[in-house]
């Protein structure tokens, strides 16, 4: 058995550990039970982890590709804050009037 990742937030944990699963991939996950308000130390966090270590290169890179996949928000439509119209993610001022628009992630 090989630890993956770990991870404060279960729900992330979950997520990778479903989308390995599904690859065929046997995982087990470390500390599942533990609040996170009792897990303040890394140490104590969820762990992900792969039964059999040669899955280790081919679970890392589902993973990787999964990340890329929804940091990929390039799609999605941004609303003017200025005269409402949507433009495409990828456009850094709104198509209409010119305005500035926000970056979605922050
Ligand atoms: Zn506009």
């Amino acid at each position: 058995m090989i630890e993956l990742f770990r991870e404060r937030d279960m729900t992330r944990v979950g997520q990778f550990q479903s989308l390995l699963e599904s690859e065929g991939i046997r995982t087990f996950v470390r500390n599942e039970y533990l609040s996170v308000t009792e897990a303040s130390i890394p140490v104590f966090f969820p762990a992900l982890c792969i039964l059999d270590e040669k899955d280790h290169a081919r679970a890392v890179e589902l993973i990787r590709a999964y990340e890329a996949d929804v940091g990929n928000r390039a799609n999605e439509n941004c609303i003017c804050p200025n005269c409402g119209e949507e433009s495409p993610g990828t456009f850094a001022s709104c198509w209409n009037c010119g305005a500035d628009i926000p970056d979605p992630g922050g």
